[in-house]
C-alpha cells in the first residue's frame, strides 16, 4: 500500500519517498512509479489528479490501482532505479484549486440535500467547469439565489473541516449523504451541522478557504439538473472576466455599468425593428424590381420570359426577388446573382409541366461547375464558375424560348 501523505497534511506540497516498482508508460517518453509513500493525489471521485515533478522529472498523471498509487514520469527507463530516494513537488497552484471546488461541492452538494432534497448523483471537475449532477430539478433562479447564499453562508462560518478513516462496521452506524464504494479503509469528511460524507479527496481544512460559491448554470439534466459552478480562485478569474468585458461592452456604447442592461436591451428591441423594416423594404423592393423585370420580358404565347444575371445583387435579394415572382402567373423567370458565388432560381409559373426547371437545369449547370436541383416547376443551386452563370442562364433561355414557340 502506498502511505497517502495528502490525507495527513493536504498541504504538503513537497516530500521524500522511495521507489518501490518502475515499469514502461503507455508514453514512450514517460515511466510509471510506484513510491512507499506520496503526496501526489490520484485520479478519483471526480477530482484529477495532481501534477508536479519528482527529482525535477514532470509528473503528468498519477492513478490508482489496487491500494497502490502509480505516478506517470516524463523521463527515460535508465533515469530512475528502485530503491531510489526521489523528492517530490506539486503543482500546488493546481492541487489548491482542485481543493476549492471540491470542498465548494461538498457544501453545495449538502445545500442541496437539506432542505431541497436533491441528491447528488454526479460530480466532475474540470480543467474549466465544475458540475454537480441532482437527481431533482430544474430550480428557479429564487431557489438557486437561495442555495447559493445558503452555501456561502458556510463558507463565511469558516468551519472546521474534519476527516477521518473509519471500518466498514463504524459507517453502517452513521448518517452519510453519500454512501463509499469501497469497504475498506473508509475516509469520511465532515463539515459540522452541514455535511458528512465519504470521500477520497482533498479538502482545505476550513470552509473559508473556498472564498466563494457561484453557480453559473442549471439545465435540465437525466430527470434532475446539472448545475455548474465556480468556486475560489476560478470565481475571481468569471468576475474578472466578466467585469472586463461588461466595461468594455459600457465603453464602446458611451454609457456606465448601472445602464449597460438597460441600453442592450434598447438595441436589442431597436435591431428587431430595424429587421422588420429592412423586411418590408426588402419585399416592397422586390415587386418593384420584378414588375420592372416582367414589363421588359419577352412574351411568347401569353408567357412572360424573364432572364436576369446581376454582378451585384446578394443573395439575400435574389431570394426575395424570386418570392415575388412565385406569386406572378404566366412567366419563366431566369434569375441568378454573381456578387459572391454564382447561385440562381429557376421558375415555370405556367400550366406547361413538360417545361421543366429541373431538367433544364441539368443541361445547362456545368457552365459554373455547380449543384443544384428542384423540379418542374421550381429550381435552384449554385456553383464556382461566377463568368459561366450568363451563359448558362442564356443557353436555358433559348431553350424555354424554343419550346414556348413550338408550342404555338
Ligand atoms: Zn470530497
Amino acid at each position: 500500500m502506498t502511505t497517502k501523505l495528502y490525507w495527513q497534511d493536504p498541504y504538503q506540497k513537497e516530500f521524500q519517498a522511495h521507489i518501490k516498482k518502475i515499469r514502461p508508460s503507455k508514453s514512450a517518453d514517460s515511466v510509471e512509479l510506484l513510491l512507499d509513500q506520496t503526496a501526489f493525489y490520484p485520479e478519483g471521485g471526480g477530482q484529477p489528479s495532481d501534477q508536479g515533478s519528482l527529482n525535477q522529472c514532470p509528473v503528468t498523471y498519477v492513478y490508482s490501482e489496487d491500494t497502490f498509487t502509480w505516478h506517470v514520469v516524463t523521463a527515460t527507463t535508465n533515469t530512475f532505479s528502485v530503491g531510489d530516494q526521489v523528492f517530490g513537488v506539486l503543482d500546488w497552484q493546481r492541487r489548491f484549486d482542485h481543493m476549492q471546488q471540491h470542498l465548494g461541492q461538498h457544501i453545495l452538494s449538502s445545500v442541496f440535500d437539506h432542505p431541497f432534497e436533491a441528491h447528488t448523483i454526479g460530480f466532475h471537475l474540470g480543467e474549466r467547469n465544475v458540475t454537480i449532477d441532482l437527481d431533482k430539478g430544474p430550480f428557479t433562479q429564487d431557489e438557486l439565489d437561495k442555495a447559493e447564499k445558503m452555501a456561502n453562508a458556510i463558507v463565511f462560518d469558516n468551519r472546521p473541516v474534519q476527516s477521518m478513516v473509519v471500518t466498514d462496521d463504524a459507517y453502517q452506524a452513521m448518517d452519510l449523504r453519500k454512501t463509499p464504494a469501497i469497504t475498506d479503509e473508509i475516509r469520511l469528511v465532515e463539515i459540522p451541522d452541514a455535511d458528512l460524507c465519504a470521500c477520497s479527496g482533498t479538502h482545505p481544512l476550513a470552509t473559508g478557504e473556498v472564498g466563494l460559491v457561484k453557480i453559473i448554470k442549471s439545465e435540465t439534466y437525466k430527470g434532475g439538473c446539472r448545475l455548474t459552478f465556480l468556486c475560489g480562485g476560478r470565481a475571481l478569474e468569471a468576475f474578472q472576466q466578466i467585469q472586463l468585458q461588461a466595461q468594455q461592452s459600457a465603453a464602446g456604447l458611451s454609457v456606465g455599468w448601472p445602464e449597460l442592461f438597460e441600453t442592450v436591451n434598447g438595441l436589442i428591441n431597436e435591431s428587431k425593428q430595424l429587421s422588420k423594416e429592412n423586411k418590408e423594404v426588402h419585399q416592397l423592393w422586390s415587386y418593384l424590381e420584378r414588375d420592372h423585370l416582367l414589363s421588359e420580358a419577352t412574351v411568347i404565347n401569353g408567357v412572360s420570359v424573364v432572364m436576369m444575371c446581376d454582378d451585384n445583387m446578394d443573395y439575400k435579394r435574389l431570394t426575395f426577388l424570386a418570392n415575388s415572382f412565385r406569386e406572378a402567373s404566366n412567366c419563366v423567370a431566369l434569375l441568378g446573382v454573381t456578387s459572391q458565388s454564382p447561385r440562381f432560381v429557376l421558375l415555370n409559373n405556367t400550366q406547361l409541366s413538360s417545361l421543366s426547371m429541373q431538367n433544364l437545369l441539368k443541361e445547362s449547370i456545368h457552365h459554373i461547375d455547380g449543384k443544384g436541383g428542384g423540379n418542374a416547376a421550381s429550381a435552384q443551386g449554385g456553383g464556382t464558375r461566377s463568368e459561366g452563370l450568363e451563359t448558362m442562364l442564356s443557353e436555358i433561355q433559348a431553350a424555354v424560348v424554343a419550346m414556348l414557340t413550338q408550342n404555338l
